[in-house]
Order: structure tokens, then C-alpha cells, then sequence
């Protein structure tokens, strides 16, 4: 797919379709500048390369289903249709610093924790970086604002095809694209450990945030099934070898389950486990769904549990719970609205 593709990629596709080089670039401030995926639209390309590329080279777009406006906080929340149907969904946050948009990287997720709904169906497939443009692109169009953050946050686990993630970053960090700086890109992992060491080779300038949500690898066992491959050990020796290498501070989320992981000691454990290290901690109240019985931590348990990991060193922020009113946790909105087709 062309969208999917940097300027020496389109160089290639259009000496092979015996055009000029120059062409590449033109196309890749049409599809990554002006976010135009349509060639009829592009007034300066020939008629002739128009038909060409759009017989043989679709740009598949997707397109926006359903979209939730919060009236508590302005989040949007989008469902889109990709061209196989598909469902996926994106949030937009606005804050002061600037719009922050929450992506999806694959159709569904095969990780399977307990807690998310994101998992419910299994894996469908993965998305191309295209799709993962696409969502940015299309929000930004229907603002009309400028996206400034992004956070590979949604339904997916990105690290799974470190590949089609990497390239994502690549266009949309491209200074003839948006130019999103990768300080303002954050891709959040649930611990594929082999894959943070081969993250850490590219020493990218990205955040990575890791979601540990628990203490010892028995209760993490529990509710999330990558911790029967890789041990919490495991797992933090990769993040110190990445925070070396790359000199960045990881985030690591932590989900508050009342009566499961909220308790002082757990949180005790957590500063022992992370003393030492150049990261933080964001603390997020579980958001329930409906085929678990997990019930969120109450605002003071959140908040004492917040102060052990200040008063232990621990840099610690609790994730403000925005669009409330539409359900803005991972998978949610994908998760109720399949449910209404079947
Ligand atoms: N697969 C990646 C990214 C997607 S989930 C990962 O696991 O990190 C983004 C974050 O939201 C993860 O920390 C995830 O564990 C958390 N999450 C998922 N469902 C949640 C829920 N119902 N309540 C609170 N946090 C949730």
C-alpha cells in the first residue's frame, strides 16, 4: 500500500510505473501533509497516474461509523470501518498541552488479560501502518486541529509486530508528514520481553509504557497470561537494559483492582521493585466490563496507595478518568457495539 510507504519506497513504485522520481514526493505530502488518500484529489499529478495508481495501488481508507462526543470533558471516542469491515476504535483526548489521540495497532488482541475488553474476541488481525495513520488523520480532519500526542494505547499489542509499529512511527515522525516528534509518542506494551530488547537496539526516543498491574508473577499470573512466559524479573531487567540504552524513562501502568492489588503492602512491593530506576508509575482505577466482577479501587485507596509510592521515591500520577459517560476505557466501545450486530 502506497500510504504505508516512506519516499524512497514511492521512489521505487513510480520508476517502476516509468514515472518521474519526483513524483514520490508529491505523493507523500498528499497522503502524510495534506492527509488526502483520494488521487483524484491531487491536482498535480496527470490524469493518466491518477487512473494508474487508483486501479493499482487502492488506498483502502477507513472511515468513521459512530463517534461519542463526552459532554463531561470533550474526549471523542470513534468507531471506524476499515475496507474489510473491520471495527476499530480510537479516543481523542484534549488537554492543555495539546490533542492527544489513542490508537488502535491490531483488530482485537490475542494477550488476553482478564480485565480487558479489548481481548474478548481474540485477535482478527493486524493493522497496516496505514491504519494506524488513518485513525490520527481522520481525527485530525474531523477537529480540524493539529494532533500533537500520540499513544499506541488502544485495542492491540504493538510490540507484536514491532515492525508494522515501528514503521507507523517512522511517517508520522517524518518532518514532510505531521512531525510528530517521538517524545510525543508513547506505545504501550504488556511485556513482550524479547521484543523491549530489540525496541532498545533502535534507542528510538519514544516512551514506552509497560503494564505490570501486579507485584508477584502468581497474582500477575492471574490476570494477565503473558506473565506465564516472562517473570516480573524478566520484565524489569529488559526495561533496565532499555533505559540504559536508551536513557528514557519507561511508564508503568499500574491497574487498581480493589481487594486484589491495592493493598499497602502490594504497593510497598512496588517500590521495592522499582527503587532505583528512571521511570514512573501511573496508577489508572480499573474500569469494569462486564464479563468480570473486578470492581475499582476507592478514591482514598487510590490516593493512599499513590502516597507509599511518593514517600518511597516512587515519581507516581493517577490517570484521570475522562470520557466517562462514553465508554472510553480499551475496547469498550468496540466490545458493546459488535455486540448490538450479532
Ligand atoms: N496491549 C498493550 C496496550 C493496550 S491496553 C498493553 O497491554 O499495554 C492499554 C492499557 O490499558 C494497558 O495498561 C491495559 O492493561 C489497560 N487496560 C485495559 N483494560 C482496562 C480496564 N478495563 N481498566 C483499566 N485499565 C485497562
Amino acid at each position: 500500500m502506497l500510504t504505508c510507504m516512506n519516499n524512497t519506497e514511492l521512489e521505487k513504485i513510480m520508476l517502476s510505473l516509468g514515472e518521474s522520481k519526483f513524483r514520490a514526493k508529491q505523493l507523500f505530502e498528499w497522503f502524510h501533509q495534506k492527509k488526502i488518500w483520494d488521487y483524484n484529489q491531487m491536482t498535480n499529478l496527470p490524469k493518466n497516474l491518477k487512473d494508474k495508481l487508483t486501479t493499482q495501488y487502492p488506498t483502502n481508507n477507513i472511515k468513521i461509523v459512530e463517534k461519542y462526543i463526552s459532554a463531561i470533558d470533550g474526549t471523542r471516542k470513534y468507531l471506524f470501518e476499515l475496507s474489510d469491515y473491520h471495527i476499530i476504535e480510537s479516543v481523542l483526548m484534549k488537554y492543555k498541552h495539546g490533542n492527544s489521540v489513542c490508537i488502535s495497532s491490531q483488530v482485537g488482541c490475542r494477550m488476553g488479560c482478564k480485565f480487558c475488553a479489548s481481548t474478548i474476541g481474540g485477535l482478527k488481525r493486524n493493522l497496516t501502518p496505514a491504519e494506524m495513520l488513518a485513525q490520527v488523520y481522520k481525527i485530525s480532519e474531523d477537529i480540524n486541529e493539529k494532533i500533537s500526542n500520540i499513544v499506541i494505547m488502544g485495542t492491540g499489542e504493538p510490540l507484536e509486530r514491532l515492525d508494522i509499529t515501528t514503521k507507523f512511527i517512522e511517517l508520522i515522525n517524518s518532518d514532510k508528514g505531521q512531525n510528530i516528534g517521538q517524545r510525543h509518542i508513547t506505545v504501550s506494551t504488556c511485556g513482550l520481553v524479547p521484543k523491549i530488547l530489540e525496541l532498545a537496539e533502535k534507542e528510538m526516543q519514544i516512551t514506552l509504557a509497560i503494564s505490570l498491574h501486579a507485584t508477584t508473577d502468581e497474582d500477575r499470573k492471574n490476570i494477565m497470561p503473558i506473565a506465564n512466559k516472562y517473570t516480573i524479573k524478566q520484565l524489569l531487567d529488559a526495561c533496565k537494559l532499555y533505559i540504559n540504552k536508551t536513557g528514557r524513562r519507561i511508564t508503568f501502568e499500574y491497574s487498581l483492582i480493589d481487594g486484589q492489588n491495592d493493598t499497602v503492602d502490594v504497593a510497598k512491593q512496588l517500590s521495592n521493585l522499582l527503587k532505583g530506576m528512571l521511570c514512573h508509575v501511573n496508577l489508572i482505577p480499573i474500569n469494569k466490563i462486564e464479563t468480570q466482577s473486578f470492581k475499582s479501587s476507592s478514591e482514598d485507596k487510590i490516593k493512599d496507595f499513590a502516597n507509599i509510592l511518593k514517600s518511597r521515591g516512587i515519581e507516581v500520577t493517577v490517570r484521570r478518568t475522562l470520557g466517562q459517560d462514553i465508554n472510553a476505557s480499551c475496547g469498550q466501545l468496540r466490545y458493546n457495539y459488535l455486540k448490538t450486530c450479532l
